[in-house]
């Protein structure tokens, strides 16, 4: 494909983002502790969370091994960062959340392999085949170095505060409690916080279109999730602390 046609289309992509983000001003994804039956066939959360982000796994190694570009270790590398994070995703965070027989909508695990395979199909052939800057030298690029820094501090935050929320319920119950201490003082949703932070790591790191559209779509999905999670906390725990903010310290 020509670049110019691939820009295009990541372009559009971008824009339906910003859509989606509007959309969910008025509707909150209905997974989790916003799940739903009346968005018809449920499935098991464990297996909706592996069917919707090992895609982006198998379509991302998909067009780097096809791929028509040099592959040295600056490609290996940012293909690697991308491939750590979706390890943990699509197969980690899946086996130990505790979800016991709790459902998700299957057409909103659907909506979410659609939205990870566009992304993943983006990302993968600019990387393997459309990149032109993936040099050697692109290692000791200060947007590189910069990004990496940022991307990791993310993926640490994001794993650390996933992980502290899952072992919040204890094994054989469904429920939910206030989460304290450490980045829970500051919002109510620091996994996003890191998440949204990493992406825009690896935006940086990448210096390319098709992850900074990655990175807006992850900011469009989180900051209305996020949203709808601190609304459900104040209204489900009266003494849930008031300086506490959503998913921005000291501002949103
Ligand atoms: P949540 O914070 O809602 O939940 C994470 C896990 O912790 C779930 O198993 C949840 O159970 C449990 N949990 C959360 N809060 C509590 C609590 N107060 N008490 C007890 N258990 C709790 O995250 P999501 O499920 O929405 O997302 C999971 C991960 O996926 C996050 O790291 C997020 O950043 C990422 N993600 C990325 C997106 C992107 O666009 N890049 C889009 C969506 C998610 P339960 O499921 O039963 O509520």
């Amino acid at each position: 494909m020509e670049k110019s046609t691939f820009d295009l289309l990541v372009w559009l992509w971008t824009v339906i983002a910003l859509i989606v983000f509007l959309a969910l001003q008025f509707v909150t994804a209905p997974y989790g502790r916003h799940s739903t039956k009346k968005w018809g066939l449920t499935i098991p959360d464990r297996v909706g969370w592996f069917i919707m982000e090992v895609p982006a796994l198998i379509v991302f190694f998909y067009f780097i091994f096809t791929g028509t570009a040099e592959k040295n270790v600056t490609v290996w590398i940012v293909a690697a960062l991308y491939v750590i994070h979706y390890v943990n995703r699509a197969v980690i965070f899946p086996w130990r959340i505790r979800v016991r027989g709790k459902k998700m909508p299957l057409v909103i695990a659907l909506m979410a392999v659609f939205f990870n395979l566009v992304n993943a199909g983006f990302l993968g052939y600019y990387t393997g085949s459309l990149n032109t800057h993936f040099t050697v030298t692109w290692l000791k690029d200060p947007h590189f170095i910069a990004g990496l820094i940022i991307f990791i501090t993310g993926m640490a935050i994001n794993i650390s505060t996933d992980e502290k929320l899952i072992h919040l319920r204890k094994k054989k119950s469904d429920g939910y409690e206030i989460p304290r201490g450490g980045f829970f003082e500051k919002v109510s949703c620091p996994n996003f916080f890191g998440e949204i932070i990493e992406w825009g790591g690896y935006a940086i790191l990448c210096w390319s279109l098709p992850a900074f559209s990655f990175f807006i779509w992850t900011f469009c999905n989180l900051v209305p999730r996020a949203l709808s999670h601190h609304k459900w906390y104040q209204k489900n725990f009266p003494d849930y602390p008031k300086e506490r903010k959503a998913l921005f310290p000291y501002i949103l």
